[in-house]
């Protein structure tokens, strides 16, 4: 007998539950602060991106309220149709003067950002050199360019000028485009790009950087704007990616770049093109975020986090210092990782398992996250978890 679709699924599911990899949906009941209700136990949350603490923050709240009931709930058409409403005019503005770009523009999510502009950009005569850690969108958007594609290890710049220089050597009918893809924070792992060195080397071959900075966005540089802006890098950045959806506390993606790169987008980035504009309410909750991370409370927010993380640096074994607000704790087996994040989670911790695919085979981890909201007393309570959790298995 031919095998039904449910049959062969479940068979496949059925082999990730055997190798610890079945993954399931937590109920959130309720969000308070750093505090997530599941199951009827509030626990205290060390797993969001929400970087800021903003996706809970009465002025976003109220600013995606107001625009529900002035605009609509709905877009109603892609941005080229009759979609385009002020609303997204405004967010873009307000993300071109923060990011210190000429021009923005906004996508509904930081993946279908990545997924329209690098196949746009680049094509079957071209060359993407992508860093080994890249997110999901990044290698899928690699891929779908139908570009050739070169993986350098992770932050390693002098693989990273050897695939360069095989690139410069290619014998075509045009010079091949070159994209370097890479991310300013990397959301696994949590430590950061060489970013000034990259941009020396892929200018030296005059080759494109796209940068994503899901995780730079709202935490790094004088205008907390990402990676780029602590460096006073943007201009020389040739494609920036953000989302929306963690530091900013809305939901979105966007491309920070020339007038022409936004303008060619428009035109290009089929994600863009042809899909439905971001809904009034993400896009106003996202232009009051990015106004309130400019803000003097953004300041004050962001300083919070910094210092949660230097705490929770500090009480995580083997972990030394924070580059970023997300610290990994490294297991390895997924059964490890599986079991201490079921110990924390009896103490009140929310701080799952990272496993493969989401990260390689026996490097199986609890990614631990802080925001502005978690207070000293959560992370002396965490920090108490910790100790108990690292003790081996009983
Ligand atoms: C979350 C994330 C994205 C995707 O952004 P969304 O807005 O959530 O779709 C892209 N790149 C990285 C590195 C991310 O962590």
């Amino acid at each position: 007998m031919i095998p039904s679709l449910d049959q062969v699924l479940r068979a496949e599911l059925d082999e990730l539950a055997a190798s610890g990899l079945r993954r399931e949906l937590r109920r959130i009941q309720e969000r308070a602060g750093a505090t997530a209700t599941i199951g009827g136990h509030a626990l205290l949350n060390f797993s969001s991106n929400d970087y800021l603490g903003l996706a809970t923050h009465p002025a976003l709240a109220e600013a995606a309220a107001r625009a529900a009931t002035d605009l609509g709930s709905g877009s109603a058409a892609s941005r080229l149709v009759c979609g385009s409403l002020d609303i997204h005019h405004e967010l873009e503005a307000e993300l071109a003067a923060w990011e210190g770009s000429p021009a923005c523009l906004a996508f509904s999510s930081g993946f279908a950002a990545a997924l329209g502009t690098i196949p746009a950009l680049v094509g079957p005569d071209d060359v993407i050199i992508l860093d080994k850690l890249s997110h999901a969108c990044l290698i899928d958007a690699a891929r779908l360019s139908t570009a050739r594609l070169r993986v350098f290890r992770h932050n390693d710049l002098n693989q990273l000028a050897e695939h360069l220089r095989w690139a410069d050597s290619l014998q075509a009918t045009r010079r091949p485009r070159v994209l370097v893809v890479t991310e300013s924070v990397f959301s696994m792992d949590g430590d950061t790009a060489p970013l000034p060195d990259l941009v020396k080397l892929k200018d030296h071959h005059g080759a494109w950087l796209f940068l994503d900075e899901a995780h730079g966005t709202g935490l790094f540089g004088p205008a907390r704007a990402g990676l780029a802006d602590h460096f006073g890098l943007a201009s020389r950045i040739d494609v920036r990616m953000g989302t929306l959806g963690k530091a900013v506390g809305s939901a979105g993606g966007f491309i920070a770049g020339s007038t022409t790169l936004i303008e060619f987008l428009v035109h290009r980035a089929r994600s863009f093109v042809f899909s439905t504009a971001p809904v009034p309410a993400a896009a106003a909750a996202a232009c009051a975020g990015v106004r309130l991370i400019r803000s003097p409370e953004g300041l004050q927010r962001c300083t919070r986090t910094w210092s949660n993380a230097h705490a929770l640096a500090s009480a995580i074994p083997g972990s030394t210092s924070a580059q970023s607000p997300i610290i990994p704790w490294i297991l390895g087996t997924e059964t490890d990782a599986l079991d201490r994040s079921l110990r924390l989670r009896q103490a009140g911790i929310l701080a799952p398992a990272i496993r493969y695919p989401t990260v390689p085979r026996n490097k199986a981890r609890i990614r631990f996250t802080v925001s502005a909201e978690h207070t000293p007393a959560d992370l002396a309570h965490l920090a108490a978890a910790l100790q108990d959790a690292a003790r081996p298995p009983a």
